[in-house]
């Protein structure tokens, strides 16, 4: 660490590096971290992708990914889009942080 570079905006959400960290992601778990059950092929960010861009992070850096269940994967097991509820969530808690995107 203590390197500065610049981070694009889309960072974590497209480009060649984030669908390679997705494939490798896969490779390494498809359980998701948020409800534990498998079969999870989204990759999603913890901390949050609009945190890491806040702070300077790289949210194509493997060390931030997390596999979840989302929209093109809904869990098996509880039948929900895990990211979404969890994003819903958080966009209750702050309506007035807009998407930079
Ligand atoms: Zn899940
Ligand atoms: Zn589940």
């Amino acid at each position: 660490m203590g390197s500065v570079h610049v981070v694009a905006r889309s960072a974590g959400r497209k480009g060649r590096r984030h669908r390679r960290a997705k494939v490798d992601l896969q490779a390494a778990t498809t359980t998701c971290w948020l409800c534990g059950h498998g079969g999870a092929y989204e990759l999603d960010h913890d901390p949050p992708r609009k945190v890491l861009l806040r702070l300077g992070l790289d949210p194509d850096d493997p060390r931030f990914h997390k596999a979840a269940h989302g929209s093109s994967c809904r869990c098996p097991t509880c039948g929900q889009c895990c990211n979404q509820v969890k994003g819903d969530r958080a966009a209750r808690r702050s309506r007035m942080v807009r998407d930079w995107n």
